[in-house]
């Protein structure tokens, strides 16, 4: 039996694979991942990961940027612990053989980051995610007893009497569906941005893992905070890295003017600055995009209303060395030249601060079930995460649940219960009726599309009370409608409408969430903002949002306390001295 099964094999699941093997070589480790663990969206990553490298920095001033830079909403014990154990995280990615990169005396560089105050980003160039979970995935070779499901598609999780004894997965080569039993689960997952029509996010951020979660008990946690990134190609919504205004981008409206002067975010300045008005938090940037365009300050494109973002004073020689993925994304998918063109861009949707709720070492409320990376809630994002953050979110609590999950294991030595062949056995036959055919005639892309478009006019960057209350209405149809659709791909071979078909479910119910808590919040805060209610109210509102599934399987969200250690709520504060 496997003693540690980790659903993921982005970073946070392979930094707790390498975790359970170190802590206890004696322990079976499993690595589910539905594709080829290299193909997890950490690989696309690209600006850097904070943590203090000293320079005149402290531990204290990172806690500090990241609890303001998420309205205050952030648990500040487990910022503490992840602001403490970044740097030893990063370091030992270097003795991994992570290849940052360095400045000509040799030291380790860093770049300054959006709202973070001082500069504490590693990188290696643009590539970030690319060398770090390169370095994760070549460390886990070293441990043979790290067993390797690739392209397998977790469908459910065995859970029996408040504790999970495994999950069931689908082969996607063959079509085999297995009950794999587990003594206990870690999900790592990663986001859900594909609920959303426009968004830097791979095709595979569907929310498996947030689903997984809610349907067998674990609440999810301050789900309506989803980032917008203000610099994605119009199109593809492709990320142009916060890194290309760390080394000095502006960001100008259709008069050429760099309209962010106008919204209290600092003074512009030629070169770049620590507190340079381009490197405020995303929430603001987003929302200073939407008065722009208000205000008729965009540029109409057929892929929507854009600004420009301008690297060309920058020079060809620091673009080639510092940001070279930047110039070749814009040359392969906007066939232009960022040293010699303006880059339209416009805000995306890129993360999602929400999750699957857990504790400061990734312990769900459902006993053995652990959670980490982007599909966990921690948390340390609040209602709004600073760039740079998740990536050594992933390595710390990653870490932190690897080992917590290894030691359930070792106290909990039960053999296997029935449960998971039965449990195993229904979901079996669920998954073959689909296949069985007679489709409705409803298309998966169809109801796809209807529940992204609700998506972005109800939980966007500005919501309202009205809107949100038609899309609770919405999703309820269409999850209903989706109920009945069947496959017309039949063939068990690479099958990928049925596992479309099973991210369509597990969309819906996480959109359905999103609504539910954005409804309920009345109030602004980070990155949720509604135009009925415009201030932050702390009275009533400094409080995560916590959606529990009820019996009837719609969200119910109730709200739990968040602890405050050291900085009391305040105002934040960008670009004033
Ligand atoms: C374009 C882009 C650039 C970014 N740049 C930065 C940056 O510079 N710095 C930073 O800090 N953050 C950045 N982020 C955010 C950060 O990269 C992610 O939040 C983080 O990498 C998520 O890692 P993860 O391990 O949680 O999940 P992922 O890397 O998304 O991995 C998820 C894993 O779960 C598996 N999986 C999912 N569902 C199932 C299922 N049902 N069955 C089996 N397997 C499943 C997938 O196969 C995959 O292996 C960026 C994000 C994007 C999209």
């Amino acid at each position: 039996m496997i003693d540690v099964l980790i659903v993921g094999g982005g970073g946070a699941g392979l930094r707790a694979a390498v975790a359970v093997a170190e802590s206890d070589p004696s322990l079976k480790v499993a690595v589910v991942s539905k594709v080829y663990p290299m193909r997890s969206h950490t690989v696309s990553a690209e600006g850097g990961a904070a943590g203090v490298i000293g320079l005149g920095d402290t531990l204290d001033e990172h806690c500090y940027d990241t609890i303001s830079g998420g309205d205050w909403l952030c648990d500040q014990d487990a910022v503490e612990a992840f602001v403490a154990e970044a740097p030893k995280e990063l370091i030992q990615l270097e003795h991994w053989g992570c290849p940052w990169s360095r400045e000509s005396d040799g030291r380790v560089a860093v770049r300054p980051f959006g709202g973070m105050k001082k500069m504490r980003t590693w990188y290696a160039a643009d590539k970030t995610g690319f060398h770090l979970l390169h370095t994760l995935f070549q460390t886990t070779l070293k441990y043979q007893d790290v067993l390797r499901y690739d392209e397998w598609y977790v469908t459910k999780l065995v859970v029996d009497d408040g504790r999970v004894h495994g999950v069931v997965a689908v082969e996607i080569r063959t079509g085999r569906i297995e009950a794999i039993a587990a003594r206990t689960v870690i999900l790592a997952t990663g986001g859900c941005g594909r609920v959303f029509p426009f968004t830097t996010n791979a095709a595979i951020k569907t929310g498996d893992g947030m689903a997984l979660a809610y349907r067998a008990g674990a609440p999810l946690k301050d789900m309506e905070f989803v980032q917008y990134h203000p610099t994605g190609l119009p199109f593809t919504g492709i990320l142009i890295t916060e890194a290309a205004r760390a080394e000095g981008g502006w960001l100008i409206n259709k008069d050429g003017y760099r309209y962010l002067q106008d919204y209290d975010l600092g003074k512009p300045t030629p070169t770049p600055k620590l507190r340079s008005m381009e490197l405020g938090p995303r929430d603001r940037l987003s929302q200073a995009f939407v008065h722009e365009q208000q205000k008729g300050r965009t540029v109409d494109t057929p892929y929507g209303p854009v600004v420009y973002l301008d690297l060309r004073h920058l020079g060809e020689g620091k673009i080639d060395a510092r940001i070279p993925f930047v110039r070749e994304l814009c040359r392969s998918y906007q066939n232009l030249d960022p040293a010699t063109d303006l880059i339209p861009v416009r805000p995306v949707v890129h993360y999602m601060m929400g999750g699957v709720h857990t504790d400061i070492d990734g312990a769900t409320p459902v006993a053995g079930l652990f959670a980490a990376g982007e599909t966990a809630c921690v948390s340390i994002n609040g209602a709004n995460r600073l760039g740079s953050n998740s990536l050594p979110e992933c390595l710390v609590f990653g870490r932190r649940a690897g080992i917590a999950a290894a030691a359930f294991a070792r106290s909990h030595r039960d053999g296997e219960p029935p449960a998971v062949r039965s449990q195993g056995a229904d979901e079996r036959r669920r998954l073959e009726r689909l296949r069985e055919g007679s489709s409705t005639g409803e298309r998966i892309a169809d109801l796809r599309e209807e529940m992204q478009h609700t998506l972005e006019g109800a939980a966007g960057i500005y919501r309202a009370g009205d809107v949100l209350t038609k899309a609770v209405d919405t999703l309820a149809e269409l999850r209903e409608r989706a109920e009945e659709v069947r496959l017309d791909d039949t063939s068990t071979a690479f099958n990928t409408e049925l596992i479309n078909l099973q991210e369509l479910h597990t969309m819906l119910e996480v959109a359905q969430t999103i609504v539910a808590c954005a409804l309920n919040r009345q109030e602004s805060r980070g990155a949720h903002q509604r135009t009925d209610f415009p201030a932050r109210d702390d009275a009533a509102y400094l409080a995560h949002s916590l959606v529990h599934r009820a019996p009837d399987g719609t969200p119910s969200v109730g709200l739990l306390p968040v602890t405050i250690t050291r900085w009391p709520p305040g105002e934040r504060v960008y670009g004033r001295d």
